[in-house]
């Protein structure tokens, strides 16, 4: 008799991963935090460990748990009973969503046949490396310098990898396509910026956007790079014009690009250049 295997409804890992991701997600999201708070004050990202910012009580690691902790502790430090910002579970959510986003994406920067391994662990890596910066930007209105280097080596070196992982041909032109990206997304905004300081009398763009879109281009290659500067662009305007509507801005009031660089990045990233080259085309046809 021939043995039948038992029927397989579900296998319960695909239910289980994309739960496993969200909570390593919100574990990253809570380094970022911690990244966000100490990179523009100076202090070492690896010691001391947390403590509360307002009594500087270091933090059992029932306390450290995201999201959870802030909860179970209703938004407030157990010493002290001072407000814990409501941005730091926010942070750890929004980290964990972007994690399991990455993990259902399609992205296609990295050329037709990636390794699938590597390519979540690089989608993770730059979602991770955004988030800080989108953070800094909206609290100071600056990018550190440091965080888009590297975040641009970064997507170089992966670009690399996973170009030449690909077969040597693949590899090259993939990795000159990118490095070509990286120059013109650098020298694009710092063009603009210059046109813009010139026609308006005062600086329109940072030149960390100029490096950020030098970071993106190095991840995005030329074409997903000109879809996220457009999404960043079409979200930015949508954004200020309902600031301005709503009081919440005035004329001439600067505000960060740098998040809607990075929304427009990780929307391109997850799904993919086709995605959006249709939703560009509808609009034009409209
Ligand atoms: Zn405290």
């Amino acid at each position: 008799m021939a043995f039948v295997p038992p029927p397989i409804t579900a296998d319960p890992l695909t239910h289980l991963l994309p739960v496993l991701v969200a909570v390593l997600g919100a574990c990253i999201g809570s380094f970022v935090n911690v990244v966000a708070w100490r990179l523009p004050r100076q202090e070492s990202l690896l010691g001391p460990g947390s403590h509360c910012p307002r009594c500087g009580t270091p933090l059992a690691w029932f306390e450290n748990v995201p999201i959870v902790a802030w909860l179970a502790l209703r938004g407030r430090c157990r010493h002290c009973h001072q407000p814990v910002s409501q941005r730091y579970p926010l942070v750890e959510l929004l980290s964990a969503g972007l994690w399991v986003a990455v993990l259902l994406g399609h992205p296609d920067a990295m050329g037709a046949n990636p390794a699938s391994l590597p390519l979540l662990l690089a989608g993770w890596l730059l979602v991770s490396w955004l988030l800080p910066l989108v953070l800094i930007d909206l609290d100071s209105l600056w990018l550190p310098e440091p965080l888009c280097r590297f975040g641009l080596l970064l997507g170089i070196a992966v670009t690399a990898l996973l170009g030449l992982s690909q077969g040597a041909a693949t590899g090259k032109a993939l990795l000159l396509s990118h490095l070509i990206a990286a120059a013109a997304g650098l020298l694009g905004f710092e063009a603009l910026s210059a046109l813009a300081q010139k026609l308006m009398g005062r600086p329109a763009l940072g030149l960390g956007d100029a490096k950020l879109a030098a970071l993106m281009g190095a991840w995005l290659g030329p074409i997903g790079l000109l879809l996220a500067v457009g999404l960043a662009v079409v979200a930015g305007a949508l954004i200020g014009a309902l600031g301005r509507l709503s009081g919440r801005l005035h004329r001439h009031q600067p505000f960060a690009f740098g998040p809607f660089l990075a929304l427009g990045t990780v929307a391109v990233w997850v799904l993919g250049e086709p995605f959006w080259m249709a939703v560009a085309g509808f609009s034009a046809g409209v």
